[in-house]
């Protein structure tokens, strides 16, 4: 118990930290490119929060929350996605009086009682962007072109952008009435989940992965042909966007939500040579979520990138960068007499900014430069009793294996100097 983590969790150890930092950073860039700025929001919130902000029909809400009682007896739930408490953030802190749209973006960890598998853990890390103000169908296109360039800069070429409208709550009931006209006679065939889907939420059985509810959706009614005037345009005017910016898509129909709070965009991007969980990328509109929140109708978008997946699928096409671990200098003393000396110049190269360890295992001068060849070192610093008598330090380049006597001072500067050219 005490040497194993919980069931779908993950340490992440030094020697793939590296990718992690190196995926954050390349966030970071594509976010200041796009002008989102970052939000960081707790883990946990008020379960009513994703109540509300989820909805109490997804699997979500239904099967995979981690809820507990606090010490006060409060409901509380560690976050299993970050849009819903960006919403409470942006009404919370009314981000909604500073120039609009309030564009933001998250990394960090979720929570969802899953069933783990190779790309699906119980403790797993979204990147996601919330644009959250504006009305028009140019924010989708630049919210999807956001995720798209984030994954190819990251070298990902194979990705498939599906996108589709789920309407709004004009047109749906319509769609949604054809939908279960389409499915009465066959309810009973159909998955226990989509039996009660049929009457909570009929659109999702569209998305159920059952190979019997998918042979029953085979010629289902679609709701590009239901849409209303304004989301048909809002969809069209989407897809002239991303063929003006030169992102390719796919219309997919079964991508849906189907809650009344989702509107219009919905989309997906896979990335297919990750098998069963190829969804790289989730995102949509969700123009009635922060009403029902309590904020004033407003308009939002965004969608949530899985950092594991897309350390898998760059693991897999063999796009990781090579982690460097070097440092500038290795101070190596000989004798316990000289460590004082030792330590003494290792926090000068170090508060001059220069990257550098030391021995801290009393080893023999072999084993010091067997270890100091690990990360690898550019130069070790030796301190023997000789040196520290001269009040000296003997500089090895480990590159050209010359050496050199020299005072703290002088090691400093060169070593300086050095790394300026
Ligand atoms: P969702 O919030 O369900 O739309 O998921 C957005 C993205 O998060 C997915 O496309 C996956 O990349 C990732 N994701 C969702 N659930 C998990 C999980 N249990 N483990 C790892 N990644 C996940």
């Amino acid at each position: 118990m005490l040497t194993s983590g919980p069931r779908g969790t993950k340490d992440i150890l030094p020697d793939s930290s590296g990718y992690w930092q190196y995926v954050e950073k390349t966030i970071r860039e594509v976010c200041q490119n796009f002008a989102y700025q970052e939000i960081r929001t707790p883990v946990f919130e008020h379960t009513e929060l994703f109540l509300r902000g989820i909805g109490d029909t997804t699997d979500i809400v239904e099967k995979e929350m981690y809820t507990f009682s606090d010490r006060a007896k409060r409901s509380i739930t560690l976050r299993p996605e970050n849009t819903a408490a960006v919403v409470r953030s942006y009404l919370e802190n009314k981000l909604y009086s500073g120039p609009q749209p309030t564009k933001l973006y998250y990394i960090g960890p979720m929570f969802r009682y899953d069933r783990p598998q190779a790309g699906r853990y119980r403790q797993f890390h979204q990147f996601g962007v919330e644009a959250i103000g504006a009305q028009g169908p140019s924010i989708d296109a630049e919210v999807i072109s956001l995720a798209v360039a984030l994954l190819k800069k990251l070298g990902l070429n194979d990705l498939n952008l599906l996108i589709n409208s789920v309407g709004c709550p004009q047109c749906r009931p319509v769609y949604r009435t054809k939908l279960q006209d389409f499915f009465r006679d066959n309810v009973a065939h159909l998955c226990s989940d989509c039996q009660s889907r049929y009457d909570r939420n009929p659109m999702r059985i569209l998305d159920c992965k059952n190979e019997t509810c998918a042979e029953y959706s085979q010629g289902a009614p679609h709701m590009l042909d239901c849409l209303c005037e304004e989301c048909s345009d809002h969809f069209s005017g989407l897809q002239k966007l991303l063929t003006a910016a030169g992102i390719n898509f796919a219309i997919n129909l079964r991508l849906v939500r189907g809650l009344d709070y989702y509107t219009k965009t919905a989309f997906e991007i896979q990335y297919s040579p990750l098998g069963a969980q190829s969804a790289v990328c989730g995102g949509g509109r969700y123009d009635g979520l922060i009403a029902e929140c309590g904020g004033q109708p407003t308009p939002g978008i965004g969608f949530a990138i899985g950092i594991e997946r897309v350390l898998l699928a760059l693991e897999k096409q063999e796009l990781l960068p090579q982690i460097n671990s070097t440092i500038d200098v290795f101070v190596a003393p000989l004798g316990v007499e000289t460590q004082a000396a030792a330590f003494q110049l290792l926090s000068k190269l170090r508060h001059a900014g220069i990257a550098a360890d030391m021995d801290f295992m009393n080893r023999s001068l072999k084993a010091q430069m067997k270890y100091a060849n690990k990360y690898p070192a550019k130069f070790v610093a030796l301190i023997g009793e000789d040196e520290l008598a001269q009040q000296k330090i003997m500089l090895k380049n480990m590159e050209t294996g010359s050496q050199e006597l020299m005072d703290m001072t002088a090691l400093v500067h060169m070593i300086l100097e050095g790394m300026e050219k």
